[in-house]
């Protein structure tokens, strides 16, 4: 699966990894987080992640 690397702040979601911390599950594609998911590190939306 796709990696996805936060602009602002360099945080990579990885897919096989997902985001305890936020309740996103191994495995969970990024395409899949619901939509008013934010980055763990700075707190910007998906829209500010681009394809690692
Ligand atoms: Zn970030």
């Amino acid at each position: 699966m796709t990696k996805y690397v936060c602009i602002v702040c360099g945080y990579i979601y990885d897919p096989e990894v997902g985001d305890a911390d936020s309740g996103i599950k191994p495995g969970t594609a990024f395409e899949d987080i619901p939509d008013d998911w934010v980055c763990p590190m700075c707190g910007v939306g998906k829209d500010q992640f681009e394809k690692e």
